[in-house]
């Protein structure tokens, strides 16, 4: 395992510097939603719900890790998954002190940029101490992002993923 991540930019000329975190501050079907249907709901953090006429819908904040060739830190996405009433109440009811063997069926709830739609891919998530977000792990498919998960991407790649959050998407630097 080698140094730091760090590269200058194609995009920029700037050299940026550090293990690439790029995180979002909602999941998509909340920010799809009208102006009342948010404002009933709630948006926080870590936690986020609304309710429309299919029923009520349950997000949690999570962390999704991409291992980046011969670098100690990997690729880190900040992303919500949609979890079942029981799974986000168990979640809550657990916040001060996670409940490490919990397991959590979620769908992801972002669509992220460089992969094709990465929206309701099924996920694992597993809850990790009270100082950090639960990780998740994805569910085996052919899908370029699980791939990655499963085998981490070369220096190159992740660089040309962090050049395109950092200058042409919505996912803000975390
Ligand atoms: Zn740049």
């Amino acid at each position: 395992m080698s140094g730091i991540f760090g590269f200058t930019c194609t995009s920029c000329g700037e050299r940026h510097e550090g293990s690439p975190s790029f995180a979002f501050r909602a999941p998509d079907p909340y920010l799809e939603q009208p102006p009342d249907v948010q404002a009933r709901g709630s948006l926080g953090k870590d936690l986020c719900h609304y309710q429309d006429e299919e029923g009520e819908h349950y997000f949690i904040r999570v962390v999704l890790d991409i291992p980046i060739h011969g670098m100690a830190q990997p690729f880190i996405w900040g992303v919500w998954v949609s979890l079942s009433r029981q799974s986000y109440q168990h979640y809550r009811a657990h916040h001060a002190q996670p409940d490490i063997n919990a397991a959590y069926f979620g769908w992801l709830c972002n669509s992220l940029p460089w992969y094709s739609n990465t929206y309701a891919l099924a996920t694992s998530v597993h809850p990790l101490d009270a100082n950090h977000r639960p990780c998740i792990t994805l569910h085996e498919a052919d899908h370029e992002l699980i791939h990655d998960f499963k085998h981490g991407i070369s220096i190159a790649k992740a660089q040309q993923i962090a050049e395109l959050c950092l200058h042409q998407t919505a996912a803000q630097k975390a």
